[in-house]
């Protein structure tokens, strides 16, 4: 049984449905429709640090890679992404991303800025900005058609998708210290012998059900870091297409399918929890579309607010993912984590081998859910 339907469920489901029958996956939405839908889905492992769990970001991105050629993805795009700094302090952390980047192998590179306005001709340099940093190896993905085509795949291997307000899970339930199934909202009772709860940043609630431990950033407590601003502009009818990732002080802009881009700033991302009044949203959303338009007039010169919205992350208090069994709860296995659109598919690699054949991944020994006891 696997709770939640988003990338890590969907990721989950589709490779435990090539091993095992009588698998089953609830959710109280459609699938891809909670964070996982709201996400940059940028695929990297930029900022992962220490060298091992960068080098579990970088499995993460060969799985992407491998997936889409394999399935012929056109959610995968591969992206040179663009990144600058304007200050001192953000010069120096770049410099040591650039560094530390090359030296763990991943492509990483600098190039000027005349030549970073050839490749995205949209953008408009600050002046003072003499060189970009350039990364060649990430890639973006299109979260809905991407959970789209690993719940079809799933589906097609016989695993029995239930989705809806009648199959919100109410509680994990258990007999004695055994996992023993999941009650539904809609009074139905499913017995299972394994339930995987990834339900993202509801994960601890449902945990909680069956008396185990999932810590993370509490999701809608005032003031909490895991919810994000985002927005969604359409372009307008003489905007250039955007063709990767912007990463500008005070901006994130990627292109979504429709000719929409998607935008966040980190500094706006502080202003914002899961109270913020839709107003205030608002006001927020149309500052990044100011700033958009005046980073990348080429792309967003015509562009009009669609949405604006917090999304909350599934945020582990050491950024790292939870995943494994619970020792408090037989038949209980947990697999939530920020970065999930990057880790999704090898994760699930991961998970497979650990549920259906019971051998410990020796990748994911620093990721237990125990660790913050
Ligand atoms: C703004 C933003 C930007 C991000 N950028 C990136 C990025 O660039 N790269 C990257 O790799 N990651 C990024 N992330 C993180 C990434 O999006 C998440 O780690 C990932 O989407 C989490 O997926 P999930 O399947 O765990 O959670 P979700 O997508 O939230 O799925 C959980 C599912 O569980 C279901 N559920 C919850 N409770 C219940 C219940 N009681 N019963 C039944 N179903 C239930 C929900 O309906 C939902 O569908 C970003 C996140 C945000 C918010």
């Amino acid at each position: 049984m696997i709770v939640g339907a988003g990338i890590i469920g969907a990721a989950i489901a589709a490779r435990l449905g090539e091993g095992a029958a009588h698998i089953c996956l609830v959710d109280a939405g459609p699938p891809g429709s909670g964070t996982s839908k709201s996400s940059m889905a940028w695929i990297n492992a930029h900022n992962k640090k220490p060298r091992s769990y960068f080098d579990f970001a970088r499995a993460g991105m060969r799985a992407h890679a491998a997936f889409a050629e394999r399935s012929g993805g056109s959610w995968y795009r591969p992206a040179r992404t663009l990144q600058w700094a304007e200050d001192d302090a953000g010069g120096r952390d770049l410099r040591e991303t650039v560094d530390r980047l090359a030296e763990w192998g991943c492509p990483a590179e600098w190039i000027s800025a005349s030549a970073a306005a050839g490749e995205e001709p949209s953008l408009r340099l600050p002046a003072h900005v003499g060189s970009v940093a350039c990364f060649p190896d990430e890639a973006l993905v299109d979260t809905e058609p991407l959970v789209a085509a690993l719940i079809d795949s799933a589906e097609a291997s016989g695993v029995r998708v239930l989705t809806g307000p009648h199959a919100r899970v109410v509680e994990l339930t258990t007999a004695g210290t055994r996992i023993s199934g999941v009650a539904l909202a809609g009074g139905d009772h499913l017995p299972a012998d394994v339930v995987i709860c990834c339900a993202g940043w509801h994960t601890p609630r449902v945990a909680a059900t069956a008396g185990a431990r999932v810590v993370l950033v509490p999701g809608d407590a005032p003031g909490s870091e895991a919810p994000t601003l985002l927005a969604h502009v359409q372009q307008g009818p003489h905007d250039r297409p955007l063709d990767r990732l912007i990463l500008a002080p005070g901006l994130h802009a990627r292109p979504l399918p429709g000719r929409r881009l998607y935008l966040e700033a980190l500094d706006l991302n502080d202003l914002v929890d899961a109270h913020t009044p839709q107003h205030r949203i608002g006001e927020l959303s149309r500052e990044l579309l100011d700033r958009a338009r005046d980073i990348l007039p080429g792309a967003a010169g015509g562009a009009v607010l669609t949405e604006g919205r917090v999304c909350i992350r599934p945020l582990p208090p050491d950024d790292h993912p939870v995943v494994g069994w619970h020792d408090e709860v037989d038949g209980l296995y947990t697999a939530v984590t920020h970065s999930g659109i990057t880790l999704s598919l090898h994760l699930a690699g991961l998970i497979a081998e650990e549920v259906l054949h019971g051998r410990r991944a020796e990748a994911l020994a620093g990721y237990r859910p125990g660790r913050f006891a």
